[in-house]
């Protein structure tokens, strides 16, 4: 049995920065993450951005180690044991905590269809599999419209792949962005080569002599080298669950970043904390919050007691297009576009009942805490009193 002042399930990022969190209170209390995937901590939003750019591989490394700690690879923790104050790897080792942070991240949900033939584009190991595939040049196709089908379809057409792109919305992002930028979006993919199919439900993935066929349920079929999907994920709850912490969908935390029993926490993508800025429960799948949570996580697992207050901003690139955004994005609230230039650079402010719940930054960054200044802003705003306010 190894004995932790501080053990962390999860290797992720949100761990590396629980990690550092961790020894900006206490120098030198024993460590411990255990991470299922071979690789040491890295930087996840490279994988389908700026390592498709020239970066080299080398830049993705958070260099977790360094901080004095051990890691433990390729293991997955199969039981914890709460009120004994330890867990089980699936190598059958044994070790004891003192403070418990579940920074478990989130799976990709499957097709029923592919099998294992079917790229969920989530890891570094992913990345490898697909770089292997497009130094051939494809044909690659890529199922769902969502932040991984969006980023991974530009950055392969960007390497001279040629890309198919499936996903069941009108268009691209059209869970965030209204309607007429997620269709936009869709003309603005086809110009770049990407053989667009919005409205496209798949029906069936066969897998045969290394090629791919994939079909769709209007009847639409297509061939390829490689299919990358990304369509959503879960977090990663079953330990949590089975532990008889409180989970509903993800790991219920207090404003410490504590779980339903002392001296357990939860931070990153599988836990659902409270926003006082918006005034409701969130878990949110992006690198800020996994950076921002890990990090006061790690702190309150070292004894800060400063409440968790953070509304977390995301980002992306679409080849030569890029934004910020910030809080509920969630086009089927009342939308205001404020655009300089339509579609290319602009404000787009999500209210309800006249305030501001989320804010995206079009082609305009460095404004994302004036966002967050007016989501906390009790208003009323209107198109008219917003017109201008962030850059539009
Ligand atoms: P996502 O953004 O939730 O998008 C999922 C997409 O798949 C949606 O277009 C969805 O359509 C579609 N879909 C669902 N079921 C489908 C099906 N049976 N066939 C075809 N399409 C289907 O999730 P993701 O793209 O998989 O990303 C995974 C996670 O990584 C997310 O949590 C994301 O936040 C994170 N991530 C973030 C960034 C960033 O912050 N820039 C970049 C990459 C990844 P419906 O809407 O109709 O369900």
């Amino acid at each position: 049995m190894t004995a932790y002042r501080y053990l962390i399930i999860g290797g992720g990022m949100t761990a590396d920065a629980a990690v550092r969190g961790i020894r900006e209170l206490d120098a030198d209390g024993a460590i411990g993450v255990i991470g299922a995937e071979p690789d040491p901590p890295y930087n996840r939003p490279p994988l389908t951005k700026a390592l498709w750019k020239g970066d080299p591989l080398e830049s993705i490394w958070r260099k977790t180690g360094d901080a004095g700690i051990d890691l433990h690879l390729g293991r997955r923790v199969t039981a914890l044991d709460l009120p004994g104050k330890k867990v089980i790897d699936d190598h059958g080792d044994d070790h004891s905590f003192e403070k418990l942070l579940l920074a478990t991240g989130a799976r990709p949900r499957l097709l029923p269809f592919g099998g294992d033939a079917v790229i969920y584009y989530r890891t570094l190991e992913d990345y490898r599999r697909v770089r292997a595939v497009a130094a051939k040049a494809g044909p690659i196709v890529v199922i769902g419209g969502g932040f991984i089908g969006s980023e991974i379809a530009a950055a392969l057409a960007m390497n001279g792949c040629t890309v198919t792109m499936l996903f069941p919305e009108d268009g691209i992002g059209a869970r965030i962005f209204p309607a007429d930028l997620a269709g936009y979006l869709v003309k603005y993919y086809r110009d770049k080569g990407v053989d667009v199919r919005a409205g496209e439900q798949v029906a069936d993935i066969q897998a045969s002599a290394g090629r791919m066929t994939v079909s769709t349920k209007n009847g639409f079929t297509v061939k390829a080298d490689a299919v990358i999907a990304g369509v959503g994920v879960e977090p990663n709850t079953d330990l949590a669950r089975t532990a008889g912490l409180a989970v509903e969908d993800g790991i219920i935390v207090d404003e410490h970043l504590t779980a339903s029993l002392h001296d357990v926490f939860a931070a990153g993508d599988v836990a659902r904390f409270m926003s006082p800025a918006l005034g409701k429960r969130l878990r949110v799948e992006h690198e800020d919050n996994a950076l921002t949570m890990g990090n006061a996580a790690g702190r309150a697992m070292a004894g800060d007691d400063a409440p968790y207050t953070h509304l977390p901003f995301f980002y992306s690139d679409l080849f030569d297009l890029g934004y910020e955004a910030v809080g509920e994005t969630d086009p089927r609230l009342e939308v205001v576009a404020d655009w300089k230039t339509q579609f290319r650079e602009g404000v787009v402010y999500y209210l309800a009942a006249g305030r501001v719940r989320g804010v995206l930054l079009w082609g305009i960054f460095g404004k994302v805490d004036a966002a967050r200044q007016l989501i906390s802003d009790a208003g009323p705003f209107d198109a008219r009193t917003l017109k201008g306010r962030l850059g539009g």
